[in-house]
This record gives C-alpha cells, structure tokens and sequence, in this order.
C-alpha cells in the first residue's frame, strides 16, 4: 500500500519535496494500522501540516474501503517499540481538522503532469504548456545565456532558425522551463499553432496504448500535425526500441515540414548509452545547447525573482546566504525558498538571517553531505579511472597530476572548505599547493578543450 502512495506522492510534488519529507519516512503496516517514522519531531509536525491530509486520502483509497488508521512517530519502523515522540499519534479522522497547505506548495510543473494521468482513452491533450514558464520568469545569467538566446530566437522563428533545438543539462537547471517558454511565446504570436509539449515516457506510453488499442494511425497523425512538438528528458527513451523508431518517423516527419522540434535531454545526447546512432545524429541536424548550473550570482538573482513573484521581501544577504548554500540547482534552490516562506508563514517571524538557518539546517546539512570532498575524490579518481588513493598519494605523474588539481579545484568551488582544509584532505598538503592547482586548472580550461570539457562534465556531475 505504501509503494503505491509513494508512487502517487511523487507524481505529484516536486522532486525536492518529495525527496526532503516523502522518502525519508519509514512504515510499519499492520491489518488495520500504518504507522509512518519520521527522523524527528520537527519532521513530524511539517508532515501533520502538510502531507497527512494527502496520505490519508491517497492510502485509503483502496477499492475495498477498509480504512487504515496512520499515525506518525518519531523514530525507526525497525525498532520494536516505536520511540514514544511528543508528537501524539494523528488519527486519520483529526487530521482533517488541520488545515495543511500543500496546494501551495505543489509547482506549477507537477500540477502540469496531472494531465499524464488522464483518462487514457480521451484524445491527447491540446497543448499542456505551463503559463508560468515563460521567458519573462527565466532568470538570465552565464550558465544559461546561451540556451536562452537559442531558445529565443526559434520561438521567433518555429521551424526556420535551429531544427531541432536541443538543450541538455542536468537536472533543476531549466530545460522544461525553456521549452515552455518557447511554446508559450509562439503561442502569444500565433494563438492558434498546435505546440505539444509532453514528456518523453508520455510520448512512450501513449505508443504503447495505442499499439494496444489499435489506433497507431491516429497516434502517428496527432503528432505529425503539430506545429511545434516539445519533448522533454529524451534519456527515457534509452533502449526502447519501438518508441526510438516511432518517434524517429515523426521526428523526420516534422523537420521535412519546418514544423519545429525541441527536444531536452539530461547530459550530452551522444553520450546516452542505448539511443540510436541515427537519431544521434538527427539531432545534431539543429542546434545542440547546454544548460550548466548557475553561478552565485545568478542564483540569487534568480531567488530574488521567485521571492518577488511570491510577493515577498528577501532581505540581500538572506538571497545570499541561501545561493551560497544551496548550489546543486535550480529546483534545489526554489524549494529552499518555498520551505522558508511556508515556515515564516506559519510561524509569523519575520525572514532573518538566523531564522533562515534555522528553517534549512538539515537540507544545508544534507547538501554538504551530498558535496563531501570526500565525494568530490571518488568522483574524479573514477571519471579518469584512476584511484582514489592516487589522488592522495605523492605521485607526480601528469596522469595522476592533472585530476588532483582538478578534484582540489571542483573542492575549492563546490565546498566551504577552506584552502589549508583542502590541502588536508588531499594527504596533508599545503594550502599553496590548492591554490596552484585553482589556477593551473583555470589557466588550463581557456588553453584546452578537453580540460574545460572534463570539468564541466564532472560540475554537471557532481552537482546534480
Ligand atoms: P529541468 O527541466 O532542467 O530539470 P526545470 O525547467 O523543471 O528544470 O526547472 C526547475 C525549476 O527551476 C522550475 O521551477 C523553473 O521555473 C526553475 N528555474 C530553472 N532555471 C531558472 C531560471 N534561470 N530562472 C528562473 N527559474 C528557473
Ligand atoms: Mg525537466
């Protein structure tokens, strides 16, 4: 029962809810009891606020109508007793009395995928495009000037200036958000184009029900008589033979007509193991654009923008403090905010300093987990296949020197560690030492492709 909560859950919220309060809770079913484990008490009381509701509703939504009793601990499901928590057990009945919000805190891109679950047999959806991603709301810096520009300029020209479009980059970084821009932006100009936008494994299952119902005629004409076909996360359709095919026919089908076509994909589309070499090549047809993670600057940039939207005053440094933070992505970043300005909400304080670090300590600690020097190490020494103990080691080899001053300077950038710190962790060297690989690395990603190419490849990687 509560895998298929789970299931339903994720659909439903964004990736960082999901993954901040959804998965980390534990279950101990019983017949007629689910008791749910949360890590601590502050955790419980946001999911009373707001999940439970959802839970309730989603768990007893079973044919048979027998209704489960769900309380909450704070503790492991493992452990025999469950730790008596001060949070009192939530009966599925007085949980309605709680007022939770989390419509609010849903973005508007889940609320955009309620249509996948549509009824099945209806027609396929007129276009599904977001309104509130357009380029208006998309914050410009260097990590995504270019994608923007090229994005730009085919929403001004559909199917004439690059056919495709294909923008990649790891996720949270606003491919979906730019795609949409471009269909809502032809849309304003030409109200009545037919611009589809669907997701990858919804173009699948789409296939796959009509291959079932008979109907692949009218599933090959619905999509050949778009004016613009979106299709996003095109790494799905690795190893799926008859969907690569199917949509290779459209694909060519659209191009022919300079019907425009704008496809994302999570890293570099020659690197997906299992998509076609034809399609591969297709693809490069257009014009191929990355999304790399925002800087500082732009991340605060694009805080103070999704606070403005939000109606609300952040102060500077708090911008600051939070882009210094949170530097995975963009989504990351927008679901610290929300948390912050759901807990001044209901706590009525006012968003300080101190209060924001207060509201994000676990996901900060969380993040600098996640970017551990540690991790960094691991990272590199595979990416050149070297050892880790290499990196560490007095050897002085250029095989062995070059990714010690790549994973010091990947170090230096993506933790708060200090130079000495650093040098430390990299068999006792001197806080110099890390500062000479900076810039050698520096130096080196202007001079050469390869090292520019390998270190954004290991940021996308790392940072994602
Ligand atoms: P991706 O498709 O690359 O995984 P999304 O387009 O879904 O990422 O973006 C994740 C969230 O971050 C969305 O809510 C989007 O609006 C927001 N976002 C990403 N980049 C920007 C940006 N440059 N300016 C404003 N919002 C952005
Ligand atoms: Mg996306």
């Amino acid at each position: 029962i509560w895998r298929n909560c789970l299931q339903r859950l994720q659909s439903e919220l964004s990736v960082t809810e999901f993954n901040t309060w959804i998965k980390p809770l534990q279950v101990r079913e019983t017949d007629n009891e689910m008791a749910l484990f949360a890590p601590n008490p502050f955790f419980v009381d946001w999911i009373r606020q707001q999940y439970l509701d959802r839970i309730t509703e989603v768990v007893n939504s079973k044919p048979d109508n027998t209704q489960l009793h769900i309380s909450l601990h704070v503790g492991h499901a493992q452990s025999d007793t469950p730790e008596k928590s001060s949070a009192n057990p939530v009966s599925a009945a007085s949980s309605e009395l709680i007022n939770g919000n989390h419509q609010s805190l849903r973005t508007p891109s889940a609320n955009n995928n309620s249509s996948y679950s549509g009824n099945p047999s209806s027609n396929f959806p007129q276009n599904n495009l977001n309104d509130k991603f357009t380029f208006n709301s998309f914050v410009e810096g260097k990590s995504n000037q270019l994608a923007r520009a090229a994005a730009e300029q085919v929403a001004e020209n559909p199917g004439i200036s690059y056919n495709p479009l294909l923008i990649y980059g790891g996720v949270g970084l606003g491919k979906t958000h730019l795609m949409h821009s471009v269909g809502n932006l032809i849309l304003k100009d030409k109200p009545d184009s037919k611009i589809v936008y669907l997701h990858s494994e919804r173009f699948m299952a789409n296939m796959v029900k009509a291959l079932q119902s008979n109907s692949m005629d009218a599933f090959k004409n619905y999509y050949r008589s778009v004016d613009a076909l979106l299709i996003d996360d095109i790494q799905f359709f690795a190893n799926k033979g008859r969907t690569q095919e199917e949509f290779f026919h459209t694909f060519n089908n659209l191009i022919e007509k300079n019907k425009q076509v704008i496809i994302t994909c999570d890293r570099y589309p020659k690197e997906i193991e299992g998509l076609e070499e034809r399609l591969k090549s297709r693809f490069g047809w257009g014009l191929t654009v990355a999304i790399e993670p925002p800087d500082l600057e732009t991340r605060v940039a694009i805080l103070m923008s999704k606070a403005h939207q939000a109606k609300t005053e952040l102060p500077h440094e708090v911008a600051f403090f939070i882009a210094k933070r949170i530097r995975s992505n963009v989504r990351e970043l927008e679901g610290a905010l929300k948390r912050v300005l759901a807990n001044a909400q209901f706590t009525g304080r006012a968003i300080t300093l101190d209060f924001v670090k207060d509201a994000l300590k676990d996901l900060i600690a969380a993040q600098d987990k996640l970017i551990s020097i540690d991790n960094i190490q691991k990272t590199v020494a595979s990416y050149y296949k070297i050892k880790v103990s290499d990196l560490l080691s007095k050897r002085r080899s250029r095989s062995i020197t070059r990714p010690r001053q790549m994973a010091m300077t990947l170090a230096k950038k993506l933790t708060n560690h200090s130079l000495p710190e650093i040098g430390d962790a990299f068999g006792g060297r001197d806080h110099t030492t890390v500062l000479h690989a900076c810039r050698k690395i520096d130096e080196l990603k202007s001079e050469s492709v390869d090292i520019e190419e390998d270190y954004s490849n290991l940021l996308r990687t790392l940072s994602t």
